[in-house]
């Protein structure tokens, strides 16, 4: 057993149950509750395994290898949201669901268009998550890292599609519209319809791959003929080709196979070449 100064430890978690596709080996887990956790963990971090940042795990596919790694999730103080009439801020660990309560609380606009994106702020900042167009980057004032040891605050950050700031994120700041209530739950209520009405609910870790160019990668799947195709457990959606399905005990195998057949198919079919979107660990 590890010793730390404060109350942390390190614990055994499945990750079958911390990713939303419900696949994953039993790992070492540590959750970071304060500023004063993160500077111990940064102090004893040459003698613990690599760390792994994990979020909601909704943009995760862990093989055995994730074995190997030590998984960081932040809860307590990187859980919590606050505005100060001008600026709203909030934690790496808030989910996306739990911000829009808050900003449906407070009248703030904006943010609506995330509804139903299964995600942390800080795994949503990492990937830069997106939907119709939008981005959650385009909304974010300046974020707060962990970099060396120290906090660090940047007002000025690279991002792309589906390329997010790759840094170990502790908050975000955003600047919002003032709404009145009412506005923000429907255009919450009609974001998550939409959702409802194009993805599948089953488990999953949402699009398997970015769409390329002006192409999207679903269609371009789906003309292949592969929406129904099943490897053991794990199948590629009826109602969305980009999504792979675990119905029940895929393995990493199964889904991985599927994920190769799907590139080989497009790359086959099109000479397009697909980027995966989710992470392997
Ligand atoms: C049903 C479903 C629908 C989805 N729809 C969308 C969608 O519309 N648009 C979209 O963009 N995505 C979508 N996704 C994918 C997923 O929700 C996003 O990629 C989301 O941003 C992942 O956030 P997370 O907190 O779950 O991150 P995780 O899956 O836990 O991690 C993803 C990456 O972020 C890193 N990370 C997480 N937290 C931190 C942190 N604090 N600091 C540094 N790195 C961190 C991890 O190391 C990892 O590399 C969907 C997923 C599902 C299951």
């Amino acid at each position: 057993m590890f010793h730390f100064a404060n109350a942390m430890r390190i614990e055994k978690k499945n990750l079958s149950e911390k990713t939303s596709v419900g696949i994953g080996p039993v790992v070492d887990w540590i959750e970071i509750k304060s500023m004063e956790d993160l500077l111990e963990l940064y102090k004893k971090k040459k003698r613990l395994p690599k760390q792994f940042w994990i979020g909601n795990g909704s943009n995760l596919l862990a093989s055995e290898r994730a074995k190997n790694l030590l998984f960081v999730n932040l809860s307590g103080e990187f859980a919590k949201i606050e505005y100060d009439g001008e600026y709203l801020d909030a934690g790496a660990g808030v989910k996306i669901s739990s911000l829009l309560g808050f900003c449906t609380c407070n009248g703030l606009s904006g943010l609506e268009w995330m509804a139903g994106i299964p995600a942390t702020l800080g795994g949503a900042i990492f990937m830069n998550a997106g939907a119709g167009g939008k981005s959650v980057l385009d909304y974010v004032k300046s974020i707060n890292c962990f970099s060396d040891g120290k906090k660090v605050c940047l007002k000025e950050f690279d991002f792309a599609y589906r390329k997010g700031v790759e840094k170990k994120i502790l908050s975000a700041k955003f600047k919002l519209e003032k709404k009145d209530k009412r506005t923000v739950i429907n255009n919450i209520r009609a974001n998550k319809m939409l959702r409802i009405a194009r993805q599948p609910s089953d488990k999953s870790f949402g699009s398997v791959f970015k769409n390329p160019g002006k192409f999207y990668a679903g269609k371009l799947i789906e003309e292949c003929g592969l929406k129904g195709k099943t490897i053991g457990d794990a199948v590629i959606s009826e109602k969305h080709a980009n999504f792979i399905i675990n119905r029940g005990n895929a393995t990493f195998e199964d889904v991985y196979s599927l994920i190769s057949m799907m590139k080989e198919a497009v790359y086959k079919k099109f000479g397009i070449m697909l980027e995966k979107e989710v992470k392997i660990v």
